[in-house]
């Protein structure tokens, strides 16, 4: 077990927020950090492989594992299971490695009330008309899953004052940015850096 314990950074946003864009900006420029693979029953997008963006599982595979306690934490959205593995996270974490997790509102705030100390971090889009012209241009999904997603993303933008951090993903570089320098921050949290000062203070 390593003597630092690793950070639980937990990222929310409505679908064509750009979580996955700026994601992939942050793992490039922090390349210790380990994205956790989410299990879902959805089926796969053009372009998404099994194990990389997802464990794509059935329906009877997922609630195996809700009732076996495997996750950390799970929810059900628009009309598909999604949940992250706590064995992964957990073993990672004791070796000191610093966990992202992309997820939605319900599933951060159980991480949240399991993991007080995780870092909750929400990404939104810079205006509606943004985010609906994104999800037009991703072209994968239906015009009646798209109109839900962003009914959705109003509801979720709303759960956005239980984060730590807001930010607005208007460019991906600066997004990204911030989202670093939130973890240098957090990284220099006192309680965290109390055993730097025992040498000055003496620990009587
Ligand atoms: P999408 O279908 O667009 O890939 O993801 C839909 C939503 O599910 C996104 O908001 C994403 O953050 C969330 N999500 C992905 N993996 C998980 C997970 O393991 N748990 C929860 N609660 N949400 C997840």
């Amino acid at each position: 077990m390593s003597e630092r314990r690793g950070e639980l950074i937990v990222l929310s946003g409505p679908s064509g927020a750009g979580k996955s864009t700026v994601i992939a900006e942050l793992l490039s420029a922090r390349r210790d950090i380990h994205f956790s693979v989410s299990f879902t029953t959805r089926q796969p997008r053009t372009g998404e492989a099994d194990g990389v963006n997802y464990n794509f599982v059935s329906r009877e595979e997922f609630e195996r594992m809700i009732a076996a306690d495997e996750l950390l934490e799970y929810a059900e959205y628009v009309g598909n299971y999604y949940g992250t593995s706590l064995k992964v996270i957990r073993d990672k974490l004791d070796q000191g490695v610093d966990v992202l997790l992309d997820i939605e509102v319900q599933g951060a705030a159980k991480v949240k009330e399991r993991c007080p100390e995780a870092v909750l971090i929400f990404l939104i889009p810079p205006s509606i008309e943004e985010l609906s012209r994104r999800l037009h241009r991703r072209n994968t999904d239906p015009e009646e899953t798209i109109q839900r997603r962003l009914e959705k993303a109003r509801e979720e933008c709303r759960e956005s004052v239980h984060y730590d951090y807001l930010v607005v993903n208007d460019a991906v570089v600066t997004a990204a940015g911030e989202i670093l320098s939130i973890l240098e921050a957090e990284r220099c949290r006192t309680p965290k850096r109390l055993h730097l000062t025992q040498s000055i203070v003496g620990t009587a």
